[in-house]
């Protein structure tokens, strides 16, 4: 399954009696071309204000009509495609929830996604913390990273890590003990995701010229700087951090 969510959406679906004709393109529909299903968002009713007049609908991605083609990154992978809806049948019994109120839903799944997405901003448990990885690279001498500038960034890296970890801790006690994630999702997803980038920044720091080799066993495939470009679509993903400070300021501090 794949999610096509953004509430300027363009795709429409037009209602036929017990159908709807979906017509529209997404760009960025991650795995599109191994998914068995879609999940889609649709604009049903064209008099409505933006968030209303959407319908969350389900789709097989063998339907006549549905078209993914995958995108090249410049991380060299390609997990993304974008999607053509061309004249394709939805069933109305394929409709989750009410008709015209798929914007609800979609904002619920987008809750738990920015939740996900955010989480790359925690430190791996296993792995070498960035203090570690720092410390392999340039050295240590009486204890402390030999390199007073790279030294600063990676402390003040952890320290915002640890308080980031803190916070999210909290947040799921929260959860467990019945409170919805709702609007605190998006400062998870912000924070977690401006952390990842500053992570992955240090990291190419650290590793100087050498994290610039892209090939070859030594760089291991170049997995450092290959990660460090994906993180740049962390703060995309799931809705921009712009979005999600937008979100902050209305719904968590009252602004507006
Ligand atoms: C790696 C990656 C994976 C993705 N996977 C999927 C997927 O699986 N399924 C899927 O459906 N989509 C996926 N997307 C798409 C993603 O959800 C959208 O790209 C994202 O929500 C931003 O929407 P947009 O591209 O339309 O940008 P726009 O909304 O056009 O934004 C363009 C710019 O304007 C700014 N902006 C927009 N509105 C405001 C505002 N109100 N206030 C301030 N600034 C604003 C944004 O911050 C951004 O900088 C993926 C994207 C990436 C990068």
């Amino acid at each position: 399954m794949l999610a096509l969510i953004l509430a300027g959406l363009q795709a429409k679906g037009e209602d036929r009696g017990d159908h709807f004709i979906a017509n529209g393109q997404k760009v960025w529909t991650s795995y599109a071309d191994k998914c068995d299903w879609m999940f889609c968002l649709l604009r049903t009713d064209f008099e409505a204000k933006k968030q209303m007049g959407i319908s969350l609908v389900l789709f097989d991605m063998a339907t006549p009509g549905v078209t993914p083609k995958p995108i090249k990154l410049i991380s060299g992978s390609s997990p993304f495609c974008e999607t053509f809806l061309d004249d394709v049948r939805v069933e109305k019994d394929q409709v989750v929830g009410e008709i015209n109120q798929g914007w609800t839903i979609a904002k619920y799944l987008l809750t738990h996604e920015r939740e996900m997405i955010g989480g790359f901003g925690l430190t791996d448990a296993g792995s070498d913390t960035l203090g570690q990885i720092a410390a392999k690279s340039v050295g240590v001498e009486e204890g402390r990273i030999n390199n007073s500038l790279l030294r600063a960034d990676v402390l003040k890296w952890e320290i915002d890590g640890a308080a980031f970890a803190m916070t999210a801790e909290r947040v799921t006690d929260e959860v467990k003990s019945g409170h919805g994630v709702g609007a605190t999702s998006a400062m998870l997803k912000y924070y977690g995701t401006e952390l990842n980038k500053r992570r992955y920044e240090l990291m190419m720091k650290i590793d100087g010229s050498d994290a610039m080799i892209w090939d070859g066993a030594n760089s291991n495939g170049g997995w450092t700087p290959r990660t460090w470009l994906r993180t740049k679509g962390n703060s995309i993903e799931g809705g921009t951090s712009e979005v999600q400070l937008n979100i902050i300021a209305k719904n968590i501090l009252g602004l507006g």
